[in-house]
């Protein structure tokens, strides 16, 4: 069942072994269970080579980016190149830029936050939902019906979101939140007009 010799694999995974080993697993002997975990972001805000985004002087590097460069998917060593490439060419394009402008700069007005604040167990709450509903219904495995249901959850739980927004304290974790929802919809709004198998995801007609 193991055909790895034990050294070869304390001396080839020593992370792994050790924290397996502090947990009572010994990786030269017993399976190891394997799930598919997040491990970079595909897709993001559509930008061209130089970081330019279609709203004005906002720009778009790195994961946040989706510059064509990856295809469908991001394979190995693609991305930290593309975020070095990426940032030096979106910096020389906005040294240009701003060399040939005047800025005015915005006169905000004062911030007035609600006084109370959200009760954190709800904000927990709607982030594991957030979470659970993204990986089971627009994960690797996707189908019509489930980005259906995700959908109309997400759609829900936006609505008590921004009651929190309006009504209470604005926190962190509160604005995390409401741009949790939202890019969660975007996603999963893409993902419904794209009927192909490709790069990490996979359609399935009906379950
Ligand atoms: C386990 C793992 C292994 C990888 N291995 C490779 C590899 O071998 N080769 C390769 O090319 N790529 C690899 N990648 C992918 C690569 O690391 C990422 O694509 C790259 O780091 C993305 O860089 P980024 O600057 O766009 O984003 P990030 O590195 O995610 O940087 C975003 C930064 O923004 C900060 N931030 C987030 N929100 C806020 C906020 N509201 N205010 C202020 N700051 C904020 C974060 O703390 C973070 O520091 C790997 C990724 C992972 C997870």
């Amino acid at each position: 069942m193991f055909p790895l010799q034990p050294d070869f694999i304390r001396d080839r995974f020593p992370s792994v072994a050790a924290r397996c080993a502090a947990h009572g697993v010994d990786i030269t002997k017993e399976l190891l269970p394997v799930v598919p975990a997040a491990h970079f972001s595909c897709g993001g805000v559509h930008a061209d080579l130089h970081g330019r985004t279609n709203v004005r002087h906002l720009n778009a590097i790195g994961e946040t980016a989706c510059t064509g460069l990856h295809g469908a998917n991001r394979l190995a060593s693609t991305s930290l190149l593309e975020c070095l490439t990426s940032a030096k060419f979106t910096a020389q394009a906005d040294v240009k830029d701003i060399a040939g402008e005047t800025f005015r700069l915005p006169q905000p007005q004062a911030w007035r936050s609600a006084a109370n604040e959200v009760d954190p167990t709800l904000i927990r709450q709607d982030l594991q939902l957030l979470r659970s509903t993204m990986w089971n219904y627009a994960g690797i495995v996707r189908s019509p019906k489930r980005l259906t249901r995700a959908r109309r959850i997400l759609l829900e739980l936006r609505e008590e979101i921004q009651s929190f927004y309006r009504d209470y304290q604005v926190t962190q974790e509160l604005i995390e939140l409401r741009n949790a929802v939202q890019t969660a919809l975007l996603v999963v709004h893409a993902a419904s007009l794209n009927p192909v198998s490709k790069g990490c995801h996979y359609v399935v007609e009906k379950e």
